[in-house]
């Protein structure tokens, strides 16, 4: 198969369903809001040095050190024109990069410490992703951006947002998230607010089996009821290969499979936060070939110093996959979207399959 270049794979359309808004903003608007706002602890001011400083602490393989990289974005993130700016720049981005639908993840709670309250900080995200959209739009990259709220799992908030997305799911948000430290603090813990979405009809995707392995998984499917999962890459655990090279699921991954139950894999990531050793031998590989509902996601493009377009060629150059591997990846993605079955489809009809079309046709 020959692999395409980037210049093709930025041309195709994509489908991203797990990036983090914290975990997205420009280096150099990181640096220009700690000057507007006063905030002093940034390691470095140069947005060149930043950014790699990001890079390098993010990859230490210190887990100390990758959290403090989001204490500098969340940091910046305190007033609602910067929750704006970095949201309609954040739409900007993944459109000039191909991205067709997005949906982007953030926990309110998180930016409350300057006076915000919960729905002005989800207010100002839901303007700047508008704006963001308008924008791109303006410059013939059309975008739709859905909004995930993320409740994390380490604090006790989980039914507050989750009425949260309730009360704003007409109005752009399509979801909700639990992140954060997987060890010692399982899912079933914010059962109730899962419980309460489940109630309402609402959709609700969980971290789960990133560092922590199948435990967390089958609870989030469980006794969760998790619609997909965030990472999800362990569930390679509960698959072995036998001496002639056949694969056996156990019952956790035949069930994943079975219900298609969607694997939001974001390889840079996983590899920089040891969840696999390299994209060569990152199970998107094997997991595609079982045939799993796998989607590719970028996670965290500035500390991964990623984009949609790079995770694609990277796992085209270590599998050998070309643009028929990317369009299946993209309509799994789009499959899985939180949105509405029809513009699901619609999205597949009119963007996807006439884009992949066009370039498989050159
Ligand atoms: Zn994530």
């Amino acid at each position: 198969m020959e692999v395409p270049s980037l210049a093709v794979i930025q041309q195709a359309p994509k489908v991203l369903l797990h990036d983090h808004l914290d975990g997205g903003v420009r280096p150099s608007t990181v640096a220009e809001l700690a000057q507007e706002n006063g905030y002093l602890d940034l390691p470095q001011t140069d947005p060149v040095a930043l950014a790699s400083w990001f890079r390098t602490a993010a990859d230490s393989g210190s887990l100390d050190q990758y959290l403090e990289t989001f204490r500098h974005t969340v940091g910046v993130m305190q007033s609602a024109a910067a929750l704006q700016r970095v949201a309609s720049e954040c739409a900007q981005d993944l459109a000039v990069d191909g991205v067709v639908y997005a949906e982007v993840r953030f926990a309110p709670e998180l930016h409350v410490d300057s006076g915000l309250n919960l729905n002005e900080v989800v207010e100002a995200v839901l303007a700047g992703f508008a704006e963001g959209s308008q924008v791109a739009a303006a410059s013939g990259h059309v975008i739709r951006v859905g909004t995930l709220l993320t409740a994390m799992r380490t604090a006790a908030k989980s039914r507050e947002i989750a009425e949260l997305v309730v009360q704003y799911q007409d109005r752009g948000v399509v979801g909700f998230d639990i992140a954060g430290r997987e060890a010692g603090y399982p899912p079933t813990r914010h059962l109730d607010a899962f419980e309460y979405l489940r109630r309402e009809n609402a959709h609700f995707t969980i971290h789960a089996g990133e560092a922590f392995g199948l435990p967390s998984i089958w609870e989030a499917i469980q006794w969760c009821g998790a619609d997909r999962l965030g990472h999800g890459v362990r569930i390679i655990d509960d698959i072995r290969i036998d001496d002639a090279g056949h694969a056996h699921l156990g019952p956790l991954a035949a069930y994943v499979r079975d219900r298609r139950i969607p694997l939001e894999l974001c390889p840079t990531s996983n590899v920089m936060t040891g969840a696999a050793e390299s994209i060569a031998q990152h199970p998107i590989g094997l997991l595609s070939d079982l045939k799993f509902r796998v989607t590719i996601n970028t996670d965290n493009r500035l500390m991964s110093h990623t984009t949609m377009t790079q995770e694609m060629a990277t796992v085209c150059e270590a599998f050998d996959w070309g643009l028929p591997q990317l369009q299946w990846l993209t309509v799994n993605a789009m499959k899985s979207a939180f949105i509405p079955f029809d513009q699901r489809l619609e999205m597949i009809n009119s963007i996807i399959k006439p884009g992949y079309a066009t370039l498989m046709s050159v």
